[in-house]
């Protein structure tokens, strides 16, 4: 694609790797049927190729106006284009430089712009989320039905495998060991699952330690174009993360997809800061989803699953893999294989690709076409009869319980409970 950025942002270091990646664009339009946004509206410019020439348009000097503002906030930013071009198009970083620009010359109404500073201002921080969930639990009652549906419940339907179990993290006792960043609402929305994967990794001789003085990854304050909050606590992790590191830490785990890829992502966010670029570089390298330290660790695990071989019935499990892992990590196949190899059968989900409409705070500020893919969503899921839905992110996974009667957890949940059967 040709381009002709304009003097305000061609020489600046946003300008020139916008401008390398729109000129990475051939226009052939592969990437429209993997958009969920363009499948649902039918709309050229609520496609990625569609997206894209608007951007090239602002990059270029051209009027931007709440229209363009509007079809880039209707990206999900799930990354599907990209898994879908041929010339390798960083589609989403792109739109992190064009959301920000649009984000200063597009004003917005004052009723969005309280939401998205009060998103801003409680959700990253755990105390304040957990107490403005224990309000609007409370308050259920008294909500509009639309706003009811998002407020997760306080009791949730367990898979019968993971009832009575109250995992707990074990001490410290092994030579191998990884640090590991808990995330900021998953404490509150789904306390089991990071206790859960310190035993998993106990049984297979990796201790994992808690990563003192880390909070969110980021990756809220990212999505609502928050930029210079999202690299503070990219900053305040670094710095946490590190201690770990100079300790021995052998890797950094997450068990949240979409926080994995977000902290894999501090070394490019750092690189033009002297400050921090050699060690988020550093940490960026280290960073591994919980499925891809796993999978570098599939003797240990198929040894510590024979010990158990027969302790538990197995279950039908539907896996959502989340964008964040299938698009922005690029692990595909990998939970899917573990979970097969634990026992567990796998049943068919048709458009798997597909996001649920969760997106980080999409759900909340585009909730018409958040609900219409979390209904088609749960109907492809439900389709092969499951017991149960599995999924890698703890937004997909409350999601995914606000769309669905049938239990909804984390894959990493079943692993342990099947090793903790032995
Ligand atoms: S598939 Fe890639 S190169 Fe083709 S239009 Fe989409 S982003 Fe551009
Ligand atoms: S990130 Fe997702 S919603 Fe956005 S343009 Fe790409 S495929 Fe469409």
């Amino acid at each position: 694609m040709q381009t002709a950025l304009a003097d305000f942002v061609r020489d600046t270091p946003q300008g020139r790797e916008a401008n390398e990646i729109l000129r990475s664009c051939v226009h052939c339009g592969f990437c429209l049927p993997a958009c969920p946004t363009y499948q649902l509206l039918g709309d050229e410019l609520d496609s990625p190729r569609g997206r894209i020439y608007l951007m090239k348009q602002l990059l270029e000097g051209e009027p931007v106006t709440a229209r363009t503002q509007l079809h880039l906030d209707r990206c999900l930013t799930c990354r599907a284009c990209e898994s879908a071009c041929p010339s390798g198009v960083r589609y989403g970083r792109l739109l992190d430089i064009g959301r920000a620009l649009t984000e200063e010359r597009v004003p917005r109404p004052p009723g969005a712009r309280a939401l998205r500073y009060l998103l801003h201002k409680i959700v990253p921080w755990p105390g304040r989320a957990r107490a403005l969930l224990a309000l609007a639990r409370a308050a259920r009652g008294l909500l509009p039905a639309a706003l009811r549906a998002r407020v997760p419940a306080a009791a949730v339907p367990r898979p019968a495998l993971l009832q009575g179990r109250a995992p707990r993290w074990p001490a410290a006792r092994h030579a191998r060991r990884v640090v590991l960043l808990e995330g900021c609402v998953q404490g509150a929305l789904a306390a089991d699952i990071n206790p859960a994967t310190a035993q998993l990794l106990d049984c297979i001789g990796i201790s994992a330690v808690r990563a003192a003085g880390c909070g969110c990854c980021g990756m809220l304050d990212h999505h609502l174009s928050e930029h210079a909050a999202a690299l503070a606590a990219a900053r305040r992790n670094v710095d946490a993360l590190w201690r770990h590191v100079e300790a021995g830490a052998e890797a950094i785990v997450l068990t949240a997809s979409a926080c994995a890829s977000m902290v894999a992502d501090y070394g490019h966010l750092l690189r033009a800061d002297p400050a921090y670029a050699a060690r988020a570089a550093r940490i960026s390298a280290l960073t591994r989803d919980i499925s891809q330290l796993l999978a570098a660790e599939t003797n240990g695990l198929e040894a510590a699953l024979q010990a158990r071989a027969g302790a538990a019935p197995p279950a039908r499990v539907a896996f959502h893999a989340p964008c964040s892992l299938q698009h922005a990590l690029q692990v595909r196949g990998v939970v899917e294989s573990i979970l097969t190899g634990a026992g567990f059968t796998l049943t068919a989900v048709s458009d798997g690709q597909r996001c649920c409409g969760s997106a980080g705070t999409y759900s909340i500020l585009q909730p018409q076409l958040s609900a219409e893919l979390l209904r088609s969503k749960v109907q492809a899921l439900e389709a092969d009869r499951p017991e149960l839905i599995a999924t890698a992110n703890i937004g997909c996974l409350a999601h995914l319980r606000s769309g669905t009667a049938l239990p909804v957890c984390h894959w990493v949940e079943l692993i342990a409970a099947r090793l903790a059967d032995g």
